[in-house]
């Protein structure tokens, strides 16, 4: 299985932020006591179970102090088998990590750093609520890399108001030159209130249109490939190898075990989410949100994470899977949609297996929706 924490905590509150995150810091002790507990809880419970993933998020983990870093991780490697682990992902943002903190990662066997760096232009970042300029993050790629962090992601953010297509090419670019092995490339998501929406809703600054963001995503896809990182998942791009392995599991339904405040989790059918209100997280009163899936649910999920990577989805299997629980009706509606896209070149068939195109990774929001 794999394992994600979430650490709640930042220094400032981005102006677009929607995750469950604060800049109470007088909660932070508490809430790693709590995490630290719930590791020894859950890694009893389970048997002291393999794990072969480890992923720090939040929020920011970078603002852990190198005794918290270390107490959990010691907690981690106490409560679950590391033996097969093959990867150990934290979080960071640029401006929190100084060298001596990122080498104490690096000891600790934290082997992969994601920065968050969204865009390499100070003004756009100052729109966002970045505590971090541009200059700084990549000041903090190049201490990653001095500190033994051979993996390194960085994340883009495209959709920004004021953001032009070629600057997000050339940023990607700029990125790609440090020698990074993956990126991320999310669409600004303004779905909840957050002040950056309020400034939008009130005129002083326009989103860029539909047609504009496609274009860049458009690009991207031409050009990462180009520089070396090929796409592998609808907003992921790596070097042959640099695959967040961690993050597949999620697309493949492997199972997970999230802590932290409003960390989810998935082990087998059952799927529950932590309660998001960080001081009732930290006291063990939150609510914890569960879910079974029926097996239409589960076999759904296959195609509407699978069809998300590039090598897409073994249909074949996945047709056999249906007919052994009685669903075959389901998955057989589900292909004739996906043949009808391939009339239209936004799904690929090879062989038996189906994947998105290029064009239909752009509009995979509306061609994934047959499965929800
Ligand atoms: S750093 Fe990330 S989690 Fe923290 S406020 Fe900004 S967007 Fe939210």
């Amino acid at each position: 299985m794999g394992l994600y924490f979430h650490i709640p905590f930042c220094l400032d509150r981005c102006t677009y932020c929607s995750f469950a995150t604060t800049r109470d810091r007088s909660l932070q002790p508490h809430t790693i006591r709590r995490l630290i507990s719930e590791t020894t809880l859950w890694g009893a419970a389970l048997g002291r179970p393999a794990v072969d993933t480890l992923y720090l998020g939040g929020g920011t983990p970078s603002l852990l102090s190198p005794a918290e870093l270390e107490g959990l991780t010691g907690a981690v490697r106490e409560a679950f088998d590391l033996s097969p682990l093959v990867e150990a992902t934290l979080e960071a943002n640029p401006g929190t990590v100084d060298l001596a903190w990122l080498r104490h990662a690096r000891d600790l066997g934290w082997d992969r750093i994601s920065l968050g760096v969204q865009a390499l232009d100070d003004t756009l970042l100052a729109r966002l609520g970045r505590i971090h300029g541009s200059a700084q993050a990549l000041e903090s790629l190049e201490l990653a890399e001095r500190a033994g962090f051979r993996r390194r992601s960085a994340d883009l953010m495209v959709g920004i108001p004021g953001q032009s297509l070629s600057k997000v090419v050339e940023d990607a670019r700029a990125l790609v030159a440090t020698g990074i092995e993956h990126l991320s490339i999310y669409l600004l998501d303004l779905d909840k209130a957050c002040p950056l929406r309020a400034e939008i809703d009130a005129g002083r600054l326009a989103l860029p249109s539909e047609d504009e963001v496609a274009d860049v995503f458009e690009a991207l896809q031409e050009e990462l490939p180009r520089l070396g990182l090929p796409p592998y998942e609808i907003s992921n791009y790596g070097r042959p190898g640099g695959e967040s392995i961690h993050n597949t599991r999620y697309w493949e339904r492997r199972p997970y075990l999230g802590l932290g405040p409003s960390a989810a989790s998935q082990l087998g059918d059952f799927r529950w989410t932590e309660s998001g209100i960080i001081s009732a997280w930290a006291e063990g009163r939150g609510e914890v949100e569960f879910q079974e899936l029926d097996a239409a649910e589960a076999l759904a999920e296959i195609p509407l994470l699978g069809l998300r990577l590039h090598r897409g989805v073994d249909w074949g299997a996945l047709r056999n899977q249906a007919a052994g629980l009685n669903l075959r009706p389901l998955c057989d509606g589900w292909e004739s949609r996906l043949r009808a896209l391939a009339k239209e070149g936004l799904v690929l068939w090879e062989g038996d297996r189906a994947r998105l195109s290029a064009r239909g990774m752009l509009m995979s929001n509306g061609i994934l929706q047959m499965f929800v």
